[in-house]
């Protein structure tokens, strides 16, 4: 070791100790924060052992361990990178309390690449446990980017400097490792996340089982281990198809897609290959599962791509579970009793199969830090209706097991620790919900018709197998919105027509007679198909997409035309053009759907009864078209999402523009009012199935306005309903047209208190 500045034969590892002790008695006289003061300590370390980096971790409640401070890595990744308990060197260190010396880390089994870090410059690693009476605390790592074994003087350096830092960590000096969480901890806290399954659940926090840790790395006789890693891949896979096979899980619906292309993976010859190569190469079974996870892991993480996310999740959830498996560990199925029968499982993240070894009947809620709605556990979720939140982050820090905890999956939120008070607002909530289902249940079979006499037909907009049944639970007309592009989204490879043809008629098959419209896909910009090639885009919601996109590669178009055709043999077909732009464009689309019927016919296969094609109004360019396009089209839907955030130039999906303008001023109700009327004109069927559609003074507008059919989320089927049961159709029509003709800017207030005046309760 050389000390900068000093005459390297003379050096001995005792000034060294002695310099680092001195500055860190200087650090912690000088005043400033925790944080400050790791900051320092690092930078210090770094410069007197000549070290290009000098990093800290801490432990969390978890176990998990925290970069807290680091001279020479990545500023971006202090509080950002997380090691799961007993993950990579590092994590290895801290678990098993033991010094990590090695000169060319990253071929290290054990080795956890980080690529928010910029570690990979860095050869050789030393790491100490940060350790306390007997108790880690952390782990203080230094790189550098030779290759390099650090000699016995740097070693007793690094270990000494450890101590010193666990002294001050304990004595409070560095603040917010650990008495400040342990006081965080019993307090109340309410997070805010993101819907994942709807649904509100009140129950006890579980703590999802951290990883098992691998100690063992080399292996005494391969062939020995070669045989405990076969039985155990077998083992695998034999418990998921059990676990799949379960009754809850066993009716069709998208999540088989999901668990399929899970099991799939279970069976990939690549990684069973990957697997055995890494056991032959004299590792044990366990160390070749994290061998194989970490450069696996390390190649999908180059990708910055969703897909390949959800596909290392899998890959996660099925690693440790083959080291459970090894670990000759049973799950927490096998022990339904463990749990408590209100559980809430708190996890930083999780996989589809993770969430089956749970028992169902105890399951209420769930919460992970990571997941989104379309993550593959939430759909999972929504088929076993758990209530779940996702992008709760530091949850699993601030959670003992055992916490009471509410998940509102409505709102985003997760209470932990609720007060009484909060808990008894809940319970009224949950009971008042309930109640409120049951008197939209109660109006599922009464037609949705004013006080007036006019009718207005309701629809359900879906996306998913598992939207299906609540077609008939809301009693809806029919599926006003079919939105495909979800079914492409969770296959892995572009489906093929037969493929696609059973998804559509399994749909057509759950509307047990209602009509459905099949929007065909709306890909391209920000919705990415990985195994579509797709360049990117600076504006993708205005770029290649949907109708654009397949008049440019007919073949996809076909495709799915041909597949639609299919499906609806003998019944009636309704298909739906969204982001159509010109009127002409429907020519070609309708150029397109008759040679794939006049070609299903010429091969004698039974084609539809009859074919409607409709147009999708989300461009404002075709508000002045609608002369020409009423005369190509069987019908025409709003998507008022899109065209609203095209009419105000407000990207909807940018919080800070996307609600600035209100849906209800005179502008946009003006351009819907003359689709209305060329709508009358044309006697062209027209429908709105964008948000606006479920909310229910939205919808009072829009019935005012002239439409007679809506097509909204299931939930706001009842709402909707309600508020028709109590509207008078002609005096909301009397009065908007009166405020569209003053430009009446406030009309949403103006609506609201008629709807008050009128007795109609939201
Ligand atoms: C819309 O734009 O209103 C619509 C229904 O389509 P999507 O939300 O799928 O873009
Ligand atoms: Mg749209």
């Amino acid at each position: 070791m050389q000390r900068r500045g000093d005459d390297p034969r003379v050096m001995t590892s005792e000034p060294a100790l002695r310099v680092i002790m001195r500055r860190l008695r200087e650090i912690m006289s000088e005043p400033g924060d925790g944080q400050a003061r790791l900051d320092k300590i690092v930078k210090q370390i770094a410069g007197v052992m000549v070290t290009e980096v000098c990093s800290i971790y801490l432990k969390r409640q978890d176990g998990s361990l925290e970069l807290f401070a680091s001279e020479g890595l990545n500023p971006k990744a202090v509080h950002t990178t997380r090691m799961k308990r007993g993950e990579g060197l590092v994590g290895r260190c801290a678990e098993l309390n033991i010094t990590v010396n090695e000169p060319e880390a990253s071929t290290h089994p054990a080795f956890s690449y980080r690529p928010e870090t910029g570690e990979e410059i860095y050869h050789s690693l030393l790491a100490v446990p940060i350790g306390r009476s007997g108790q880690v605390l952390g782990v203080l790592v230094v790189q550098n980017r030779a290759q390099k074994e650090y000699s016995d003087e740097d070693v007793e350096v690094l270990q000494a400097t450890a101590m010193v830092v666990a002294e001050h960590l304990v004595s409070g000096a560095v603040a917010g490792a650990g008495t400040a969480i342990e006081l965080e901890k019993s307090l109340s806290a309410v997070i805010q996340g993101e819907q994942m399954a709807e649904g509100i659940a009140l129950g006890h926090i579980v703590l999802h089982e951290p990883r098992i840790v691998v100690t063992h790395l080399m292996a005494e006789d391969p062939a020995e281990e070669l045989l405990r890693l076969d039985a155990a891949v077998a083992s695998l896979r034999a418990s998921l198809d059990e676990m799949f096979d379960h009754e809850h899980l066993s009716g069709a619906g998208e999540h088989r897609d999901v668990l399929e292309a899970y099991r799939m993976f279970a069976h990939d010859k690549g990684w069973e290959r990957r697997l055995r190569e890494a056991v032959e190469g004299g590792l044990t079974a366990e160390a070749a599962v994290e061998r194989v996870q970490n450069s696996t892991r390390a190649r999908m993480l180059r990708q910055n791509d969703p897909y390949w996310r959800e596909r290392q999740r899998d890959l996660d959830d099925l690693s440790d579970r083959l080291l459970r498996i090894l670990a000759g560990r049973v799950t927490s199925a096998d022990e339904p009793s463990a749990l408590p029968p209100d559980t809430i499982l708190v996890a930083r993240t999780m996989g589809p199969a993770e969430l089956l070894d749970y028992d169902r009947k105890r399951l209420r809620g769930l919460i992970v830090e990571d997941g989104s709605g379309q993550s593959h556990v939430a759909i999972v979720a929504k088929a076993l209706g758990i209530a779940a939140v996702g992008q709760a982050t530091g949850v699993v820090e601030r959670v003992n097991a055992g916490d009471a905890a509410i998940v509102d999956a409505m709102t985003g939120e997760v209470h932990l620790r609720p007060s009484t008070d909060v808990i008894a607002a809940y319970s009224d909530k949950v009971r008042f919900l309930a109640r409120r289902q049951r008197q939209y249940r109660a109006l599922k079979d009464v037609p949705a018709v004013t006080i007036d006499g006019v009718k207005v037909d309701l629809h359900i907009n879906a996306g998913l197998l598992v939207d299906m049944p609540h077609l008939k639970d809301s009693g809806a007309d029919g599926v006003g919105l079919f939105r495909t592009e979800l079914l492409f989204m969770l296959s892995n490879t572009l489906p093929k027509v037969e493929r696609q043809a059973d998804s559509y008629r399994a749909i057509v098959a759950r509307a047990d007679g209602k009509p459905v419209v099949f929007r065909t896909l709306d890909i391209g910009g920000d919705k990415v198909l990985h195994y579509l090639r797709q360049p990117k885009e600076e504006n993708p919601a205005m770029g290649w997409r949907a109708v654009r996109m397949g008049l440019d590669r007919p073949a996809l178009l076909r495709t799915q035309v041909r597949a639609l055709l299919r499906a609806a043999a003998g019944q009636e077909l309704r298909v739906m053009i969204p982001m159509v732009s010109m009127a002409a464009e429907m020519d070609a689309v309708r150029a397109l759907v008759e040679k794939e019927r006049s070609i299903m016919r010429s091969k004698g296969h039974e084609a539809p009864e009859k074919v409607l094609v409709g147009a999708m109004i989300e461009v404002p360019c075709l508000l002045f078209e609608l002369d020409a396009l009423m005369k190509k089209v069987d019908f025409v839907s709003v998507g008022s999402n899109d065209l609203m955030q095209f009419m105000y130039a407000a990207d909807r999906t940018n919080a800070r523009v996307g609600s600035r303008y209100d849906s209800l001023s005179p502008a946009p109700l003006r351009a819907l009012k003359a689709l209305v009327k060329a709508a009358e004109k044309y006697k062209v069927p027209l429908t709105l199935c964008g948000e606006m559609a479920g909310r229910p003074i939205e919808a009072l507008a829009l019935i005012a306005l002239g439409f007679r059919s809506l097509s909204m989320a299931p939930a706001s089927i009842g709402p909707v309903k309600t508020m028709i049961l109590a509207l008078h159709a002609g005096r909301a029509a009397k009065l908007v047209e009166e405020l569209l003709k003053k430009g009446t800017t406030n009309i949403r207030e103006r609506l609201d208190s008629f709807a008050e005046s009128e007795g109609i309760e939201f």
